[in-house]
């Protein structure tokens, strides 16, 4: 790895930045090869593509080129908040790895399945959570901006204690 998790993590919350500018939910990835190549990086796009699926996790997924025959494993795939169920299962079909998210989802982040895995053969990747935390901070205060303009009071208490 040529840099540290907080650089590539960075990364993915500088693209859930841009993410937040165009209207959509503020989360970025960004997928590292073994020697710390950037081989895909994106941010959700579901307002811009009116579609419910178009999460940044399955867009870097997909842009990447993950060929059939192989088994590597080696990559890493960084986002700014923990993966939800199906973000998760894409991870495990693809066979990443590793996952580091910057700020946890309680809400919604699939980290929990791992605990309770029942199928011996799809491998679950090492998680790193939340490994900064002044990038658990800065992806926490993007979701927050995002629910403020988006008038979802209900979310917003929901996450506001956890930044304190
Ligand atoms: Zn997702």
């Amino acid at each position: 790895m040529k840099y540290p998790h907080t650089h590539y993590l960075a990364h993915a919350l500088l693209l859930a930045r841009d993410a937040l500018e165009n209207d959509n939910f503020p989360i970025g990835a960004v997928l590292v090869d073994a020697e710390g190549t950037v081989i895909g990086a994106d941010h959700n796009r579901n307002a811009e593509t009116n579609h419910r699926l178009q999460h940044a996790e399955i867009r870097v997924l997909q842009e990447a080129h993950l060929p059939h025959a192989s088994s590597d494993t080696a990559l890493t795939l960084y986002t700014s908040l923990e993966p939800c169920p199906m973000c998760f299962g894409a991870v495990v079909v693809a066979r990443i790895a590793r996952v580091v998210w910057a700020c946890r989802d309680p809400f919604g982040g699939a980290g929990i399945i791992a605990d309770f895995w029942p199928w011996p053969h799809l491998r679950v990747p090492e998680f790193i959570a939340e490994p900064d935390p002044a990038l658990q901070k800065e992806s926490h205060r993007l979701l927050m901006d995002y629910f403020i303009h988006n008038e979802r009071d209900d979310l917003l208490a929901a996450w506001r204690p956890l930044a304190e």
